[in-house]
């Protein structure tokens, strides 16, 4: 019988985890600090702030959110963010993105600081995952993959493992990720030929595509396990993976639900970087 892998039981023991560190550092009277930065007001954002605002308040993270105008110039917006890297009791920075048009990436990853870009925005915290420095901050989405294996007993070593998507911030990163826990990984894309024979070779499949339930049983190799990152909302309101749950769910061995799979460890992720970041600005092992 297939197994549902559940995101909450992963979360809830990264949190408790996370606690325990954060009564630690008040002890010493350092309290963990994450300040998000949002521009205007996207509803996706909102609801993944939400979300971020209330796993800090149960990790015993402070917080403080900088509502920025959609119009705001680069300068400006520059001003905000050297203010909060600048500033002692802020650990953790998160800057929701995409940005306006006015607003250059390319500017503003060199402007975070490294030590308290807990989003994985800085080139410094992308090419640590790269070299698999563990000093760096890794991406949540990414990290949420590795942590739902790892918390449901998956050995990854040795373990043939087919990501489908490359982009910098799902595909490319956990492949790295897979292939620091020593598994032997294969990275598809849109270009890829016979897809579906390619991805069915793999003990573990994991789906970052950004097409609604395109991955079907044909490419799935039977009992492999299924982790599903994608996130596409239909006219409906209703959220649906990249894989097609109901046609897989049989062939799989394990398969990761959406809603309520990975995308609900992301803000443990999350919660975890920033004290991770406190701690390595203290100088704490
Ligand atoms: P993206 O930037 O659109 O990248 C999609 C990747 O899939 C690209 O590498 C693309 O290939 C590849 N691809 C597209 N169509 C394909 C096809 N027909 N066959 C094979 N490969 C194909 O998306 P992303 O930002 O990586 O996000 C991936 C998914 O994860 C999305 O559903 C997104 O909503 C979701 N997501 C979830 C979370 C979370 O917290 N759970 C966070 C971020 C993203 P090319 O490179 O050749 O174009």
């Amino acid at each position: 019988m297939t197994n549902t892998l559940l995101g909450k039981p992963v979360a809830d023991k990264i949190t408790d985890e996370i606690k325990i560190e954060v009564k630690n550092l008040k002890k010493k009277n350092i309290t963990p600090k994450l300040s998000i930065i949002r521009v205007g007001s996207n509803p996706s954002d909102m609801a993944y702030e939400r979300g971020a605002l209330k796993r800090m308040e149960k990790s015993g993270i402070e917080t403080k959110v900088h509502e920025l105008p959609e119009d705001i110039s680069e300068d400006d917006f520059i001003s905000v963010l050297e203010e909060v890297n600048n500033d002692k009791d802020t650990h953790g920075i998160l800057i929701f993105r995409p940005l306006p048009k006015q607003l250059r990436e390319e500017k503003i990853k060199y402007t975070i600081l490294p030590a308290k870009d807990v989003d994985c925005f800085s080139p410094v915290n992308v090419a640590k995952i790269f070299e698999g420095d563990e000093s760096g901050l890794p991406p949540a989405t990414p990290a949420a993959v590795i942590e739902t294996l790892k918390h449901y007993d998956v050995d990854l070593k040795g373990k043939n493992v087919v990501v489908v998507g490359r982009s910098l911030v799902v595909g490319k990163p956990v492949s790295m990720m897979l292939l620091k826990e020593n598994a032997t990984v294969t990275i598809c894309h849109s270009k890829t030929k016979e897809l579906e024979k390619v991805a069915s070779q793999g003990d573990i499949l994991v789906a970052a595509v950004g097409r609604d339930r395109m991955i079907n049983s044909k490419y799935i190799k039977k009992d492999a396990i299924v982790i599903d990152v994608g996130i596409n909302v239909d006219s409906n309101g209703n959220m649906h993976g990249d894989v097609d749950f109901e046609d897989v769910k049989d062939k799989a061995s394990m398969i990761t639900p959406v809603p309520r799979g990975v995308g609900s460890v992301t803000t443990s992720i999350l919660a975890k970087n920033v004290v991770k970041a406190c701690k390595q600005i203290n100088g704490l092992k």
